[in-house]
This record gives C-alpha cells, sequence and structure tokens, in this order.
C-alpha cells in the first residue's frame, strides 16, 4: 500500500490526528493494522445453555410495555417482560428510562446482560431493536488509553477501509495462498475489524498472524544468512590429530551426544563462516569440556580462546577446572572485576601480547582496556544472563571470532526458534553414563526435623548439603536476614562435628569465593546459601539440595539448583519444602518430583507460567508480536520458519516472480534491520 498519512481520511482533522499519533497512529496502514486486542462476545445463546451471575446475550419479544420506577436522586429503574421461546423472562434496566419508548410490544430485541437463574432475570446492559444482526454479535475491542472512544475509532477504520482498502497489497505468493487456504490480505484486515461471524474472524486472524510470523522468520534467517556469510574468512586450519589425541587422553568416552554438537562446532570452527551458535544441554551434561574442545581446536590454529561467564565464583570454577584440564599444554587466565592493580594490567599485557591462550572472565572482559592479540573464538556460558549488548561488545574484540553460546536452561523448542531463530542450534540432550537420577520430595515445613536429621545422616556418610534460604520477597536484606537465621538454627541444631556455612550476596567476593573453596574442599560440610550458587557450581560429593520456599521459583531453576548435587558417584537427593496454594502450584511441585529433564520441565515451566516468567521478567527475550502467541501459534510459527529459510536460502526473492509482493513488501523492512542487506 502506498505510503498515506491518516490525515488523508476523510473525517480526520487535527485534533484527531493528534490523538493518533499519540497511540503511535501515523500512516494509513498503522491505523487499519491496529487490530482489536480482543472481542466481546454477543452470541445469542438458548436459555438452557445460560450460566447463573455470567454475561449473556438472548434474543426474545417485548410482551408488554416496560415500567419505569423512579428511587433517589434521578434513578430509575425499567422493568420489561419479554417472551423467549416457552419461557418469559424478566429484564431489568437502571437509568436508562428513555428505552421504555423504543421497547415497543412485539418488537424482537436482543439483550445483553447479568443473568440470574434462579428469577429467570437479566440486568440489561446492552440491548437492540429489530431483526438480529449476526455481525453485531462479534464486538472488537481496541486499546485506545481512552484518548478516543471506541465508535470513533470503528468509524475511521471503517472509512479508512472505504477510502484505501483497495490499496492494500498482497503481499504473500499465490502459492502460500493457495496451500494454507488463506484469505488474501485485503479481506482479512476487513475482517479483523468487522467480522461477518466467529469463523471469518478465525479464518482473518489465521492469515494474518501467519504473515506476522512469516516477516518476523524471515528478519532471522536473513540475519543468519547475513552473520553466515559476510565474514567468509576466519576458516581456522587446526590439525585434526591433535585434537582427536586430546579427546582419547580424557579420562572418559563423550556420549554421543557431545560428538555430535562437537562435530557441528568443529564444522564451523574450520569453515570460512563465523560461528554464531548455541550449545544448548542440561546441567551436568557435559557442555564445558565440549567446549574446551573447541577452544583447543581454535588455539591450535593460533587464536586465543575466551570465555564469558557471568559470576565471578563461576569464572573461578571454569578457571579452575581449565587449567587443570590444559596443565602444561596451554596457558589459562582468569580475569574478573576483583583482579586489580599490578595484576591486573599484567594480564592485560599478557593478553594483548598473545601470551595467554585462554581467557576466563566476567563482565571485565569486555572493558575497553581488554585488547586480545587475536582472538577467535569466544564462549559465552549462561548466555541468557548476557544483555544482546555485551555479547556484541566482546564479538567487537576479535575479528569476526566465532561465537559459541552456552546455556543449561533447556529452551523449549518454540522459544528457541522465536528467541533464537538467528542462530544455528546444537543440542546435547544425554547425560554422561553412571549418572543416577535425583530423588526429589516435596514436603511441608513441618517436616524440618526429618531433613535436618537425614542430612546429619548423609554428612556421617561424607557427603555435603546445600540449603537453598527462604526467598520472601524481592529485597536482598530480607533474604539474607532469613539466610543468616537458617544459619544460626542449622549450626545450633546440628552436632558441632558438622561444619555449616553461609553465602550471600552482601558477603564480598573474596569472602564468597573463601565460603565456595571450603565447601569444595568439604571443610563446610552444609552450605546455607541465598541463590547465589545457581549458576554452574561444581561440587560433586555435594548429594542433598533443601530449597526453601520452592513454588516461588520458576520450574527451570529449581531444575539448575536441583543439577548443583547428583554430580558425583551417589544417590543425590532434592528436597522441596513448599506450600503452594493454587492448582498449577501443587502441579508445578509435582512435576518436579516426577522428572529430572530439563526439557521436559522447560516445556512445562512455559505452559504453566508463560514466556515472561520462563526467561525471567526483565528479559523474556520474545518479539512483541500483534497478533500472534508463539506459544499458542507454534504450529503456525514452525510453518513460518520452514518458509522463511527456504525462502531465504533458496534465493527466491527477486529471482521468482511469485516473491515479487512479499520482496517488495519486506525489503524496507530488512534493510532497517540488517544494515548492509541488499
Ligand atoms: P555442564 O557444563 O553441561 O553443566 P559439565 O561440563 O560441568 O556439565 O560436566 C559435568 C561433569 O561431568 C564434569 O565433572 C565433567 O568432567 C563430567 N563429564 C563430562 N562429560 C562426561 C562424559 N562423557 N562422561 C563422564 N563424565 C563426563
Ligand atoms: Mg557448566
Amino acid at each position: 500500500m502506498k505510503k498515506r498519512l491518516v490525515s488523508d481520511v476523510n473525517g480526520i482533522g487535527p485534533a484527531l490526528n493528534e490523538k493518533l499519533a499519540e497511540l503511535n497512529i501515523h500512516s494509513v496502514e498503522d491505523l487499519i493494522t491496529t487490530y482489536p486486542s480482543r472481542y466481546d462476545n454477543f452470541e445469542v445463546l438458548p436459555l438452557s445453555e445460560l450460566i447463573h451471575e455470567q454475561k449473556a446475550t438472548i434474543e426474545g419479544t417485548v410482551l408488554s410495555e416496560a415500567v419505569v420506577t423512579y428511587y433517589g436522586h434521578k434513578k430509575s429503574r425499567l422493568t420489561v417482560p419479554f417472551q423467549v421461546g416457552e419461557v418469559v423472562v424478566k429484564g431489568i434496566m437502571f437509568n436508562r428510562a428513555f428505552a421504555k419508548k423504543q421497547l415497543k410490544v412485539g418488537e424482537k430485541v436482543t439483550v445483553t446482560g447479568k443473568w440470574d437463574q434462579h428469577r429467570q432475570q437479566i440486568t440489561i446492559s446492552h440491548y437492540r431493536v429489530g431483526e438480529k444482526d449476526p455481525a453485531a454479535e462479534i464486538d472488537p475491542v481496541y486499546l485506545l488509553r481512552q484518548l478516543i472512544t471506541p465508535k470513533q475509532f470503528k468509524k475511521i477504520i471503517k472509512q479508512a477501509l472505504e477510502q484505501f482498502g483497495h490499496e492494500i497489497d498482497e503481499i504473500l505468493p499465490e502459492k502460500y495462498l493457495v496451500e494454507y487456504k488463506l484469505f488474501n490480505r485485503a479481506f482479512a484486515i476487513e475482517q479483523i475489524h468487522f467480522p461477518k461471524d466467529l469463523s471469518h474472524l478465525k479464518q482473518a486472524k489465521r492469515r494474518l498472524i501467519y504473515d506476522e510470523l512469516l516477516i518476523f522468520q524471515l528478519k532471522m534467517q536473513v540475519l543468519r544468512k547475513y552473520n553466515r556469510e559476510r565474514t567468509v574468512g576466519n576458516a581456522k586450519a587446526y590439525d585434526p590429530e591433535k585434537v582427536d589425541q586430546f579427546i582419547e587422553q580424557l579420562p572418559f568416552k563423550l556420549t554421543e551426544a557431545q560428538q555430535k554438537a562437537l562435530h557441528e562446532i568443529l564444522i564451523d570452527i574450520k569453515s570460512p563462516y563465523r560461528m554464531h551458535r548455541l550449545l544448548q544441554g542440561d546441567v551436568g551434561s557435559g557442555k564445558t569440556i565440549v567446549a574446551a574442545i573447541a577452544l583447543y581446536s581454535s588455539i591450535l590454529a593460533g587464536c586465543q580462546g575466551a570465555i564469558m561467564v557471568p559470576t565471578e565464583i563461576l569464572a573461578e570454577q571454569h578457571y579452575q577446572s581449565l587449567s587443570n584440564l590444559f596443565d602444561g599444554i596451554l596457558t589459562v587466565e582468569l580475569l574478573t572485576g576483583s583482579i586489580k592493580g599490578k595484576q591486573r594490567s599484567e594480564r592485560l599485557t599478557a593478553i594483548n601480547e598473545g601470551q595467554v591462550d585462554i581467557i576466563v572472565g566476567t563482565h571485565a572482559l569486555i572493558q575497553d582496556e581488554v585488547n586480545f592479540m587475536n582472538l577467535g573464538l569466544i564462549i559465552v556460558d549462561e548466555q541468557h544472563r548476557f544483555g544482546v549488548k555485551q555479547r556484541k561488545v566482546l564479538r567487537e574484540k576479535g575479528i569476526d571470532p566465532d561465537v559459541l553460546f552456552m546455556t543449561a536452561t533447556p529452551i523449549p523448542r518454540t522459544l528457541a526458534i522465536t528467541s533464537y531463530g538467528d542462530m544455528d542450534i546444537s543440542i546435547i540432550d544425554q547425560m554422561p553414563i553412571g549418572r543416577k537420577d535425583i530423588d526429589t520430595f516435596w514436603v511441608k515445613e513441618s517436616m524440618f526435623p526429618r531433613i535436618v536429621a537425614f542430612i546429619e545422616k548423609e554428612v556421617k556418610k561424607g557427603g555435603q548439603a546445600y540449603v537453598i534460604a527462604p526467598l520472601i520477597e524481592e529485597s536482598d536484606k530480607i533474604d539474607i536476614q532469613n539466610a543468616v537465621e537458617l544459619y544460626q538454627h542449622l549450626s545450633s541444631t546440628l552436632p558441632s562435628s558438622i561444619q555449616t556455612g553461609l553465602l550471600h550476596g552482601r558477603l564480598t567476593n573474596v569472602e564468597k569465593e573463601q565460603v565456595m573453596q571450603e565447601f569444595a574442599e568439604n571443610k563446610i560440610n552444609v552450605l546455607v546459601s541465598t541463590t547465589v550458587v545457581e549458576v554452574g557450581v561444581n561440587v560433586p560429593n555435594a548429594t542433598i539440595m533443601v530449597i526453601y520456599d520452592a513454588e516461588r521459583f520458576g520450574l527451570s531453576q529449581l531444575h539448575q539448583l536441583r543439577g548443583r548435587v547428583g554430580r558425583g558417584e551417589q544417590q543425590s537427593y532434592c528436597i522441596l519444602i513448599a506450600d503452594p496454594k493454587g492448582e498449577i502450584g501443587k502441579e508445578r511441585m509435582q512435576v518436579m518430583t516426577e522428572t529430572t529433564n530439563g526439557f521436559e520441565l522447560a516445556e512445562q515451566d512455559l505452559k504453566l507460567r508463560g514466556p515472561g516468567e520462563f526467561f525471567g521478567r526483565k528479559q523474556s527475550g520474545l518479539p512483541e508480536f500483534k497478533l500472534a502467541d508463539p506459544i499458542h501459534d507454534y504450529r503456525t510459527l514452525e510453518t513460518a520458519r520452514k518458509d522463511a529459510v527456504e525462502i531465504i536460502f533458496k534465493d527466491v526473492l527477486g529471482n521468482d516472480p511469485d516473491y515479487d509482493s512479499l520482496n517488495t513488501y519486506i525489503k524496507n523492512i530488512l534493510t532497517e534491520y540488517v544494515d548492509g542487506f541488499d
């Protein structure tokens, strides 16, 4: 459609224009694609299907003249009997005495209001006189922030469609319209505003949701293609035999899933295309070793590697395990915020001069002063904890380095192709053999004495326990207070031979590290902690995880916490202390006791809590759609993705005339989206 301003629509003057601008509606296209947020349904139902105290619409004939009584100050009550089938229903309307004139005896009326089953009575909020109009049964509701009345808004949309509706271009190739039996675009837009009936509305939505998801996926695929092809030239030539030798001397055999993921990663490293890949795998599935082998290959080819992690504790652990793994083979260095002064400047120089092969660090890695000699591969662990910008800054520290993102949060497929549609994805969906499932129990707080006894028994056998303190509010202070109290309670209850430690966010990094170190060395047997242990920490000797107020966490988060145990040979246990009130809460706890499969939990979590909660409020990572709901419309999403991959990777845009209109339509959108796209 040609670029037209709302002021071109007859009847939209300067005042209205301004209000529309406030709603971010500038062009006619903006206007007609401001879709209703929902519809009020005034579908007429027989009396037998009405529900007591709920809104209902019925149709009847006025039996006798309405009676109006007045009371209070200017208040009125109108009563009118209708014949509905065999039954006489009493209609009541407040403060609308004027309706009496319209409700003539024998007149057909459709009324909507609250139904009283016992009195066979309806308290009317809307009424229409005359033959029923199926289109009036569905009333669109727009989000207008009270700037414009619904009536006025509908009027201008109607006017806009009358004047310019014929200019709405079809954007889809004929092929899809036929194959998916879709309304054409102009008709769909008309029907979404003024649906003829429910089935038209459904079809209109189906068509426009497909458009929305297809355009979204086209952006993703363009980005993916562009990311790959723009950077031709970063192929890394390493000696594959050396890599194989390294793998062979490991104390274990890689699982099949690890081998497959590694293979995909190594292909990226060898290829001239820049890697932009997400490695997903449950806690303990062995992502770290896969990442380490990737780093090794890249370093063999003469590049440096970096790992960026969200917390200092995690950086420390990765640093330790990589130093051990590459002892005598590679140099590994740590760079975090707590490394300061001379030590820091020495490390920066070493990094800059290429004396360091692998740098493990936190956000400290992306500061301006950090310069690499030749950064070839970047691993970003727990990637969802970093913003897009931070990831980008790190990427710019090398010349088109390969980037591997890792996450232990299993992401349901729906979300993966929505949020990470522009990445390639590798999945480790298998645990190393010999790993025992963690026994999970859900108990009430009154069981605490028994839990303490159990901890005591396990510690005497040589095990260790985590106890995650209650999380009452989103207030650091109170959380810490809870942790402190719980710590005091536990250390006075447990025998003095058992050492209890405390970890929370207010400790300095040095203190935190000291506590973690002592826990790792089993000098501390029971660690009371706020959720700071959530990510990545590895103490294989720990066998018990007790989580207070478990209902406050997402399933994926609980799964992460649970993954802190079960890392060694011994049977491990997870005890969820929770007293959820609602059914969903109970169901969530139940699911936790039934499965240890992170992907399954993630799917459940998504269903039970929705995507915003799933990723944490701030970073839902999901784009906003006008109509589509990626969870509900996942089938359409998958279809759209398949189509988008085909369109972008088969290069039909600009070549196949059936795609010309789509090409024209998305060209602008894509140029804005990917700089350098043409
Ligand atoms: P993730 O990072 O995916 O949570 P890790 O890489 O930390 O998992 O692996 C967890 C533990 O399992 C580590 O101690 C690691 O050495 C070990 N491990 C990794 N792969 C295997 C394997 N194929 N067989 C046995 N143990 C493994
Ligand atoms: Mg890990």
